[in-house]
């Protein structure tokens, strides 16, 4: 039998002009997804992305699966296709859904119609291949308000295609079709969240992580890396930037006072990631920060951080709170290796009495004293490249 997957749209169907541009960039998106999968042919038809492996040994169940990361879908099924005619449907219904059978305690058909060629209406196709079901499935009774399983009839322009019910896609907008932003990504659990948040939003990511050797070890860095490896499915292939930060941070420790100590460090976080994005091309910078989550998450306080920048800063976690954010990270995956229990660069140096409504021109003044531009130069130079 002959399977395929369909993927039907999200909200690039209310794109008009430009939905062209966008189904391109999904095709792309979903092309590259499946390169370890096999062979697929990926075409658009109606609103349906249609993925149809070449070869008996393509890993189309592993395909589903991957499918299901794809920003831009809204739902998705594993169908099988058929001849356009009731009783070569019918047929496929029946050895298709086998197993759907099997377990559910009642079915309904529901059918639609594409093709407006096609003899029958819906409705007539639904009941003609619904009691025919009934009939070869006497242990599952027909319910149409509150079916177990729900038998969907595509009829199409080339075939027809028969699939249980769809799963939830990732929705969103196919990565890319956005612009791109610089994230920074640190080992903890609401960065990763927000990264994903923004990618699901078409924004590619360069994901950017300030690395504080030897006050945090390879562990540390590795973590982060496993991390932007967990975020893939969703924004596609990523190159970490790895900032060295231990100078900066010695630096600041000699000459700034203490209670400034985690509002400069993220001053220098924002402009280094502004450098960054500036060099590639990107038109925001993200990060993890929810209000009033620690100290240097005050209103006052992302005010100061961001002062010293030009680019916007999304906070996509600003208003959840931690277990809303534990719960996306676990459904993306991205919570276990969060848990990990390594140093972050801040919490070497976090001060026992932080400002957490630092004034402007008091954080200013507090790092008048560092070659801030020389100091953000040889850190940009020092950047490492990881593709994940
Ligand atoms: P997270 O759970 O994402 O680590 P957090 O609650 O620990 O966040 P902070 O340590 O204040 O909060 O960091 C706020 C944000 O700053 C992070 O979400 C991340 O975007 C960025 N950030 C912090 N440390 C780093 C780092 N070492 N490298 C890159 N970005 C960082
Ligand atoms: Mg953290």
């Amino acid at each position: 039998m002959e399977e395929i997957i369909l993927l039907k749209l999200g909200e690039i169907v209310l794109k008009g002009q430009n939905k062209r541009y966008f189904i391109q960039k999904l095709e792309t998106n979903i092309r590259r997804r499946l390169v370890s999968f096999g062979d697929f042919k990926v075409y658009t038809a109606q609103s349906t992305v249609y993925v149809e492996p070449q070869h008996d040994d393509c890993d189309t169940a592993g395909a589903f699966a991957a499918m299901q990361c794809v920003f831009g879908v809204n739902s998705l099924s594993r169908a099988a296709a058929a001849e356009k005619e009731a009783d070569a449907i019918l047929e496929v219904a029946k050895s298709y859904l086998k197993d759907d059978f099997a377990q559910a305690k009642s079915f309904k058909v529901e059918s639609k119609r594409a093709d407006k060629r096609f003899p029958m209406t819906s409705i007539e196709l639904s009941q003609y291949v619904g009691g025919e079901l009934a009939e070869a499935f006497p242990d599952v009774a027909v319910d149409v308000h509150n079916p177990e399983l729900l038998v969907t009839i595509e009829v199409r322009d080339f075939k027809a295609y028969v699939h249980a019910a769809p799963v939830q896609g990732a929705g969103g907008m196919p990565v890319g079709s956005n612009g791109r932003a610089v994230s920074l990504l640190s080992g903890g659990i609401d960065s990763p969240v927000a990264t994903y948040m923004i990618a699901k939003r078409g924004i590619s990511i360069i994901p950017v992580h300030f690395f504080s050797f030897p006050y945090t070890s390879e562990q540390a860095k590795e973590k982060v890396l496993t991390l932007a490896k967990e975020l893939t499915p969703y924004c596609g292939d990523l190159t970490v930037e790895v900032v060295p930060f231990t100078e900066i941070q010695q630096e600041m420790r000699k000459v700034c006072p203490e209670e400034y100590f985690t509002i400069i460090m993220r001053r220098f976080m924002m402009r280094i990631a502004e450098e960054i994005a500036n060099r590639n091309g990107c038109k925001a910078l993200v990060t993890g920060e929810s209000l009033g989550q620690v100290a240097s998450q005050t209103m006052e306080a992302m005010a100061a951080t961001e002062a010293c920048i030009n680019l916007p800063v999304l906070r996509p976690v600003v208003g959840m709170d931690k277990e809303e954010i534990v719960r996306v990270a676990r459904k993306i995956g991205t919570f276990e290796t969060s848990i990990l229990p390594f140093e972050d660069c801040c919490t070497v140096f976090t001060p026992r009495h932080p400002k957490t409504r630092p004034q402007l021109h008091l954080v200013e003044a507090a790092e008048a004293k560092l070659d801030i531009q020389s100091l953000v130069a040889k850190a940009v130079e020092g950047i490492e490249r990881v593709r994940v």
